[in-house]
């Protein structure tokens, strides 16, 4: 078999959609790095705006940027850190670029400033709250000790005083984007939490209603949607199906003259009986008190039917219940049916149920086949 075609966005982004939003956002960036980078070799060198040494250094800076962030997190190398998108790495390396062009190309400082705030913005929506309060004040720290710089040595056309209100503020906005990053990380983190505590509880309440508190067995509710499912399953396939309707015999008897705790053991060492005679694929639900459902799937023959049930009567006649009557054994009767097509679900129940209360009356631990 040929392994499927990918298209270019998959083989570029990948196939999983967290992995995809990842590798979008670094190949973004590695783009507008490759932008900066044309801009400086056919304009920025040649026409000397910036010297050649201060171009070898930003061509440096921005190697990293447009090289490494996308194959490191595309191969998902990345996936081992708690950031696996590197956003607080891509971010900060970014304003790292941005502010030594700050500090060393007077035009455009401004919009400078702006992409910093909105290389902030990119970490709302992925990093966790302590990521945020980190990259926000290494940010304000860099800011601050660019004014530093601009204080104690000569940056081309860079006024202090006046700098220094463009550049303060500028760090008063980034602490106010940093909190309300950080604000907003927390948010998610809790809405996080409590959708994986909705999914524990929706599965733990599966449980409790797919399964009998005493027996573990099928619940009467999930058997009959496994039923159900039989059904649609066999009229879709035509592999027919049984079931088997039983009862424990004589089962107020156990319960009047040894108790109603001994009668509990004996449903659970009968369901377990039942468990380890029939197969795997068999289902096996606790109706009602003391009777149960058994379906079993691709059951083409009667006899097949009964054998199974004639093993759970052979290990039954040597099955201690109950520890605190060891001599005391359980039987029961049963009746089965075979289902074929087009019957219903309940006309089918019918039928064994019938069958069940004919093995009952024909004198109890015994299994009829319905007609
Ligand atoms: P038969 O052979 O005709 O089936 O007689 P039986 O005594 O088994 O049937 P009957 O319907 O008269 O009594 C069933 C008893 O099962 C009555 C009820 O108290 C008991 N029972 C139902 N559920 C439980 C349970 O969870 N634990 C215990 N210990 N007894 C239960
Ligand atoms: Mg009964
Ligand atoms: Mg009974």
């Amino acid at each position: 078999m040929s392994a499927p075609t990918l298209s270019w966005s998959d083989q570029l982004l990948g196939t999983e959609p967290r992995l995809r939003d990842r590798t979008l956002l670094s190949l973004l960036g590695s783009l507008v790095y490759l932008v900066w980078f044309l801009v400086l070799v056919t304009f920025g060198i040649p026409q000397q705006r910036v010297s050649p040494s201060l171009g070898l250094t930003f061509m440096l800076l921005m190697v990293p940027g447009m090289l490494l962030f996308y194959p490191l997190v595309r191969s998902r190398w990345t996936e081992r850190f708690a950031d696996p998108a590197l956003m607080s790495v891509q971010i900060l390396w970014g304003c790292l670029v941005a502010v030594v062009a700050y500090a060393t190309v007077p035009t455009g400082r401004a919009a400078l400033l702006q992409t910093m705030g909105l290389g902030l913005v990119f970490g709302f929506m992925s990093l966790t709250p302590k990521a945020a309060v980190r990259t926000g004040v290494i940010l304000i720290g860099m800011l601050l000790a660019l004014l530093v710089c601009g204080f104690v040595m000569p940056l081309p056309d860079f006024r202090p005083a006046p700098q220094a209100i463009k550049l303060v503020s500028a760090a008063f906005i980034m602490g106010l984007i940093t909190m309300q990053s950080h604000k907003f990380a927390r948010l998610r983190e809790r809405v996080q939490t409590e959708r994986r505590e909705l999914v524990g509880a929706q599965l733990a309440l599966e449980r409790v209603t797919r399964h009998d508190a005493l027996t573990g067995l099928l619940s009467r509710l999930y058997g009959q949607e496994r039923l159900d499912r039989e059904h649609q399953r066999a009229q879709l396939t035509g592999r027919t199906f049984g079931v088997v309707l039983m009862d424990l015999d004589h089962f107020k008897q156990i319960n009047d003259e040894h108790g109603h705790q001994v009668g509990d053991e004996v449903l659970v060492a009968f369901a377990q009986a039942a468990r380890e005679v029939l197969r795997d694929t068999d289902l096996i639900a606790r109706w009602g008190g003391e009777e149960f459902l058994i379906i079993l799937p691709d059951t083409h023959e009667a006899d097949k039917a009964l054998q199974a049930l004639e093993r759970l009567q052979a290990r039954l006649r040597t099955t201690v219940v109950s520890d605190m009557a060891p001599t005391l054994r359980v039987s029961f009767s049963a009746g089965y049916a075979l289902w074929s097509a087009p019957e219903d679900v309940d006309v089918l129940l019918q039928r064994a149920d019938r069958a069940l209360y004919a093995a009952k009356h024909a004198g109890r631990n015994r299994c009829v086949q319905a007609l």
